[in-house]
């Protein structure tokens, strides 16, 4: 049987992941990135030597297709754990925020709706059907299961730092699945969560699939390589157009993000493509600082102080070991919200003075001069709105355009977007096209 040749539209890991297995399965594969570099949003770069991830990343005990990748390609042994701790800042104080004693010390809250608080959590870690929950919003879901100061003080600002102003937007089933997605993470109920990552970051793992792929006599890779709106003929895709050059194929799968993926194959007005016009997605401006010192002893800290802008830090190398052995302290500070507000595009040199002006509320001893060096990361689709009845919107990987295949983060729903699902829907892509043209 001939293989099919096929274009794979964006090398982040569901790209990257489609195209291994497509190449495995023989067929010949061209991966398009518009970027200069591999990875996506799960990219990386260099600082003091160093590959470091754009955007912060960590992993949980469920990933399973993003571990069973790192097993095929025999990276298990880079892949570690470790127990971290969480946090809140909240009137002004720091509450540790990771085992049932530290929640029944969090004073923040009134004491009966700490305990609903922990058993929301228990209930929710041994759920399994989120069907019924898909028709409800969150926030009266979660304020009905724990109480409304419960919810302003914990939930609030969790689903603010994903969310921006649509945090109330989001379904019951996605805050269930996140929910869930953490507590399975904990090895037992009295430990804290348990989270992993690479020991180079994403890089970890973009690297080899980039350099296994590049080794291969049927795949091409191509970066710089932005693919053009694409012409369909017959009701299917035969060629693809990126830089300059005419690539035909037998099948197409874009990994792109579904607003870019409107303008890629613009007008259609099958319901499928419709549908796809009703999802919004907001866009994250993510500051990572390097740092002298360590700013605290959290992984994760939730802030919810009205004097603070954002909502929440990521402190990655109380995570990564492996960066901190090097003597590298990285601070994230994300900030979700529509790419038409002016906070997106606001000059990053604004964003540093009002950030480090911010941090010093949170660590009275942090000083400007523990910067080392600094950056400023955007993405404009970085966290699909998970809105009521989603599931009745997510695209499904076959389209109406024969040969052509779709994926993205809306596809993954319930789930939380994250690199192991990106994985699942880049593999899923790949063997449907293997299974349409050989059904046999
Ligand atoms: C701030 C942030 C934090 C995150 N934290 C975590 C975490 O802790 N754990 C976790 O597991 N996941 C996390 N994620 C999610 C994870 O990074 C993504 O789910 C995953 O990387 C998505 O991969 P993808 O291949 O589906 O999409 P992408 O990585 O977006 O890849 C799509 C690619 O298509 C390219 N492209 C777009 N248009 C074109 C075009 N016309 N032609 C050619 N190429 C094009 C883009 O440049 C991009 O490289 C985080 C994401 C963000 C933004």
């Amino acid at each position: 049987m001939q293989r099919p040749r096929v274009v794979v539209i964006g090398a982040g890991l569901s790209g990257l992941a489609a195209s291994y297995d497509l190449v495995r399965a023989g067929c010949q594969v061209t991966l398009l990135e518009a970027a200069s570099d591999f990875g996506g949003l799960a990219s990386s770069f260099q600082v003091e030597g160093a590959a470091v991830e754009r955007f912060y990343h960590f992993i949980c005990r469920s990933d399973a297709h993003l571990m069973r990748l790192v097993g095929q390609l025999g990276l298990g042994s880079r892949l570690h754990w470790g127990s971290m701790r969480t946090a809140f800042f909240v009137n002004n104080k720091h509450y540790p925020f990771g085992t049932p004693v530290d929640l029944l010390r969090f004073s923040a809250v009134p004491w009966v709706q700490r305990l609903r608080f922990g058993l929301h959590i228990m209930r929710s870690r041994y759920r399994s059907q989120w069907r019924r929950l898909d028709q409800m919003p969150g926030k009266p879901w979660l304020i009905e299961c724990i109480g409304e100061e419960a919810y302003e003080v914990i939930w609030h600002p969790l689903l603010k730092v994903k969310f921006g102003d649509y945090h109330d937007k989001v379904s019951a089933a996605w805050i269930w699945h996140r929910i869930w997605r953490v507590a399975t993470s904990r090895r037992s109920l009295f430990e804290r969560e348990s989270f992993g990552c690479l020991d180079h970051g994403t890089a970890t793992l973009v690297d080899p699939l980039v350099a296994w792929l590049k080794a291969q006599p049927n795949a091409e890779l191509l970066t710089d390589a932005r693919v053009e709106p694409l012409i369909v003929r017959d009701g299917a895709v035969t060629e693809v157009r990126a830089g300059g050059r005419i690539i035909p194929c037998e099948a197409v799968i874009s990994t792109v993000a579904l607003p870019a993926l409107d303008r890629l194959i613009p007008g259609r007005e099958e319901g499928y493509f419709r549908s796809i016009r009703r999802i919004e997605y907001i866009g994250v401006v993510c500051m990572l600082l390097s740092l002298r010192h360590r700013f605290s002893q959290n992984f994760w800290t939730n802030i919810n102080d009205p004097r603070i802008s954002f909502n929440g830090i990521i402190e990655q190398t109380a995570l990564n070991r492996n960066l901190r052995d090097r003597g590298l302290h990285l601070l994230y500070v994300p900030f979700y919200l529509p790419t038409t507000e002016p906070r997106y595009s606001a000059k990053d040199q604004d964003l540093f003075d009002e950030y480090t002006g911010m941090l010093r509320l949170i660590n009275p001893a942090f000083r400007r001069d523990w910067v080392k060096e600094w950056h400023v990361f955007r993405s404009p689709y970085a966290q699909p709105i998970f809105t009521t009845n989603f599931a009745d919107l997510m695209p499904s990987h076959r389209t109406p355009i024969r040969g052509f295949y779709v994926t993205d983060s809306t596809q993954f729903y319930p789930e939380d977007r994250t690199i192991s699902a990106a994985i699942e829907q880049g593999r899923k892509a790949a063997a449907m096209i293997l299974l349409d043209r050989d059904p046999a």
